[in-house]
């Protein structure tokens, strides 16, 4: 059969994965999940075994004018640690592999790897091992394993018709700071939506919790911006959704910023990614328990829509009852 001959901008970075999960296959039974979740999960008994991996790649995912060493150091460890989170697992132990210009200086690998302790101290994390090599750009590759009990871990597929849709934390805030880090023109940056951006904090014990008290039906980690996710979400899960927009949670100071940069203020939080917060379904028994769950933990937690059958399509419903349907949201690395 011909294949034609189509580019990746064409297919989309989605389009390729699904294509290589299917190039590639599955054989083992002892592959619990392999292609299409956060987290590779892997059957030994009782407990699961997690392996997830991602790469951040010089003038494509930072810039050293806008990221110093040990904040890159701490992402790097950080995204890993939010998709961990995202099923509810237990991280252990990380490798991390660098391409390196010959021209780094000694002090910001140092100061990267000061980054990398803290992070991995805070998490209780090991660094195992890991590869280097000479490169034009800074290339980090960070791979994390991870364990979890078999029958609390959750997925990205268990969303069901009639389940609430949550989300931790505010949205857009990341996106908005790295607009920030970016201009020029504004000296005195607002700390809170640049830390955002720096310092991703991975919600582990959130992720933990739910997952032990079997309070949610599917989760993921907003990485790639709300709608995209949500949409990942709706496609393994075989569902649909709406959304009230009202409800997603802003921050004070994104409120106070996000005109500056965009006339739609919601478009940052629906669209721009590394939120690294929590997305997840729940069936609306669990309400005063999550709700309770986000006093106890101090973790914000919001409940911005509804899971609907898979022919109710997804849609963001606004004030006045405009109803918009989404098809496409979310960042693909080649589109
Ligand atoms: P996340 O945003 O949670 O990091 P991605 O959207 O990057 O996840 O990836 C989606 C799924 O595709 C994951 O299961 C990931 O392991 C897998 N994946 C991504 N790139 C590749 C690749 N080049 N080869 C095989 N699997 C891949
Ligand atoms: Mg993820």
């Amino acid at each position: 059969m011909k294949i034609a001959n189509k580019n990746l901008q064409e297919i989309g970075e989605f389009g390729l994965i699904d294509r290589i999960k299917n190039w590639m296959g599955l054989s083992s039974p002892e592959v619990l999940r392999g292609i299409g979740d956060d987290v590779a999960v892997i059957h030994q008994g009782k407990k699961a075994l997690l392996v997830t991996t991602d790469i951040l790649i010089e003038d494509i995912h930072f810039e050293r004018s806008w990221i110093d060493p040990y904040h890159l150091g701490r992402k790097a460890l950080a995204v890993n640690l939010s998709d961990i989170a995202a099923m509810g697992g237990i991280p252990k132990y990380f490798l991390i592999s660098m391409g390196l210009p010959k021209n780094l200086s000694l002090s910001f690998v140092s100061l990267l790897y000061r980054g990398l302790k803290e992070e991995a101290k805070r998490f209780q994390v090991d660094l195992i091992g890991g590869d280097t090599s000479l490169s034009k750009k800074m290339i980090i590759n960070v791979c994390l394993i991870g364990e979890g009990k078999s029958n609390t871990l959750l997925y990205r597929n268990g969303a069901k018709i009639g389940d609430d849709l949550y989300v931790s934390g505010t949205l857009g805030d990341s996106a908005l700071g790295l607009k920030l880090l970016q201009d020029k023109r504004i000296k005195r940056k607002p700390k809170r939506l640049i830390e955002k951006h720096l310092i991703p904090r991975p919600r582990i014990e959130l992720g933990q919790t739910l997952a032990q008290n079997h309070l949610a039906s599917s989760m993921i980690d907003v990485s790639d911006g709300l709608l995209g996710d949500v949409l990942h979400l709706l496609e393994e899960s075989r569902v649909g959704a709406r959304i009230w927009k009202e409800y997603i949670p802003l921050s004070r100071s994104y409120q106070r910023w996000v005109q500056t940069y965009s006339e739609d203020p919601y478009e940052l939080a629906l669209v721009g990614g590394e939120d690294y917060e929590l997305l997840f379904t729940a069936s609306p028994q669990k309400r005063e328990r999550i709700f309770s769950l986000s006093r106890s933990l101090r973790i914000a937690i919001s409940r911005i829509g509804e899971i609907v059958k898979k022919t109710e399509g997804f849609r963001l419903i606004g004030k006045a009852d405009e109803s918009v349907p989404l098809n496409q949201g979310g960042f693909d690395h080649f589109k």
